[in-house]
């Protein structure tokens, strides 16, 4: 954030639609967009508007809507922000995201306060009014606010954020520019890429009072020049504003090297006036050929419960990729069902892998396949990554196995356990709401030194993400330690256990927090760059026997 007398910046707003189909990668484009508006010196920052009814999608299952990404001040967002983030290497904060539900809220308790007194509270001006304020939010702190709109042009849902963006467009003409992102699909049998779809969804668009100035066109093929002419005259936008946005073979992180090819962000300057600067891409160019070129190959199993969808644990698939890039390897990430996990059948799903990590998850469905995965690859010496639930399971198979306490569980599947070693966080026990109650957001986290959580951070004082209600119960601490499990990490205060690990075992370590979000493209985070180090060495071990 900006000191105080930093000159106020004209701030220019670009707004970015999906017609056709959803799914086309709105939220791949926005980031590309930001980092090359960025590696030209300038200032960005991206905002997701969700035309759900969710306040938020902390409250939705990742089936639905995919993994729920938190941001350093506790949001609970929409992945997308992830991908803001890892592309800009920036922190985002609640702001970045406005939901419907957000935008009605607001709306109703100012009503029910007296704001409007005497007014019919209606969805033009009263809604649009705040959703024009949450888009102003960093008036004047950046030199550009991307704005996803979410969903397709044409769902009823979105229209009041469509109205709102109409709105600041025709207000400020000269600072603001709508970019639609469209499919031009390939037919096979005549050999064509068709231009229709295309033109319809600019039609609506228009409908809507809405003219777009650039048009990013998803296409499997490249988009010929008489292709272009006539999408450009049907659709009412210059040839050069019609921008191709083939599919990419390797990598989502090739995307801004394609986009900068086709002049995307010189276009966007030129359309909002701003000087072009020179654009730096060495590093970013240099991270994309290590992930297209690795030297090395590692399989890692995820075990989880919403293994049918990847969208569930994008952050932890994005940031294998960081990671891999950083270790020269290629990180292939195997999904399996915890619930096939068996103590017998262990050896037949993880004998193969070169490293397992146990995800985040909630409800007790899968937690027995995943104590068993996890006393298999102890037992035998694989390298092993919890992540929050995936650390509270390695805390219960450890109590059973080790401390000979069979009982062991949490009391999140287990109330009447009379060895509750994960129990309720005290503060959590009087929480009724669900919706954005759980401990959520970055805290401090005091790193014990000589351990390999401290090696991979090489320091102390380390602060990550969390979004928990449950926490290793301190009653069973020293009965842990005594039976050789390591507290790797405290909260500053020593009340609550961050991390764990084990001595005698080439890596297991196990976190309540989630380093995976704060994992940034060409940096990646510490525990996933030493954890698919430790796989890499552990896969050369097996190699030379
Ligand atoms: N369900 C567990 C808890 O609430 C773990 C949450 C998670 O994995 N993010 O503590």
């Amino acid at each position: 954030m900006e000191s105080d007398n930093t000159p106020i910046k004209k701030t220019n707003y670009i707004f970015i639609t999906g017609g056709v189909l959803s799914s086309l990668g709105k939220g791949i484009t926005s980031s590309s967009l930001g980092l090359l508006l960025k590696q030209r010196g300038y200032s960005v920052t991206i905002m997701k508007l969700d035309p759900y009814i969710n306040v938020d999608p902390g409250t939705m299952n990742p089936f639905q809507h995919g993994e729920v990404y938190v941001t350093d001040d506790g949001a609970e967002t929409d992945l997308d922000l992830g991908h803001y983030e890892r592309f800009i290497d920036q922190s985002l904060t609640k702001r970045n995201n406005t939901t419907t539900g957000q935008i009605y809220f607001s709306v109703i308790q100012k009503e029910r306060r007296g704001h409007y007194l005497g007014k019919t509270v209606q969805v033009i001006p009263h809604i649009t009014d705040e959703i024009k304020a949450q888009i102003k939010t960093f008036d004047g702190q950046f030199d550009f606010v991307l704005i996803e709109i979410g969903g397709t042009v044409g769902d009823i849902e979105s229209l009041p954020f469509l109205e709102a963006s109409r709105q600041i467009l025709l207000k400020e003409r000269h600072n603001a520019l709508s970019i639609h992102l469209t499919y031009v699909p390939y037919i096979k049998s005549s050999g064509e890429l068709k231009t229709k779809p295309t033109q319809h969804s600019v039609k609506m668009l228009m409908e809507f009072g809405i003219m777009p100035d650039i048009l990013v066109c998803r296409t499997e093929n490249k988009i010929s020049k008489d292709e272009r002419s006539k999408i450009a005259l049907f659709c009412n936008v210059d040839e050069e504003s019609v921008i191709e946005g083939i599919d990419v073979d390797h990598t989502i992180y090739e995307v801004p090297l394609q986009y900068a090819k086709s002049h995307f962000d010189e276009i966007v300057l030129n359309k909002l006036n701003m000087p072009l600067n020179t654009l730096e891409l060495k590093t970013w160019e240099k991270f994309v050929h290590k992930i297209k070129f690795p030297k090395n190959s590692v399989t890692i199993g995820l075990v989880g419960k919403y293994t049918k969808y990847r969208d569930s644990y994008k952050s932890i698939l994005e940031a294998f990729i960081h990671a891999g890039s950083i270790n020269d390897t290629e990180v292939k990430v195997e999904m399996v069902d915890a619930e096939n996990i068996t103590k017998d059948n262990a050896h037949e799903f993880l004998s193969e892998l070169d490293g397992i990590l146990v995800g985040p998850g909630f409800g007790s469905r899968g937690i027995e396949g995943k104590i068993n995965a996890i006393k298999y690859v102890r037992e035998n010496g694989i390298p092993f990554f919890g992540i929050c639930l995936g650390m509270q399971c390695a805390v219960i198979e450890f109590s059973r196995n080790i401390m000979g306490l069979t009982d062991a569980h949490s009391s999140e599947f287990d109330k009447e356990s009379a060895n509750c070693v994960i129990d309720l966080m005290e503060e959590q026990k009087k929480i009724k709401n669900k919706g954005g109650t759980m401990r959520l957001g970055a805290y401090p986290c005091t790193v014990l030194e000589g351990t390999k959580a401290f090696k991979a951070y090489g320091q102390k004082d380390i602060s990550e993400r969390h979004r928990h209600r449950y926490e290793l119960n301190n009653e069973y601490r020293d009965r842990l330690v005594e039976n050789g499990m390591t507290l790797s990490g405290l909260s500053p205060d020593g009340k609550l256990v961050e991390i764990i690990e084990l001595k005698d075992h080439p890596w297991f370590v196990g976190v309540q927090f989630h380093p995976e979000l704060k994992s940034r493209a060409v940096y990646g985070t510490p525990l996933f760059i030493n954890f698919v180090k430790a796989v890499l060495q552990f896969h050369n071990n097996k190699e030379k026997y």
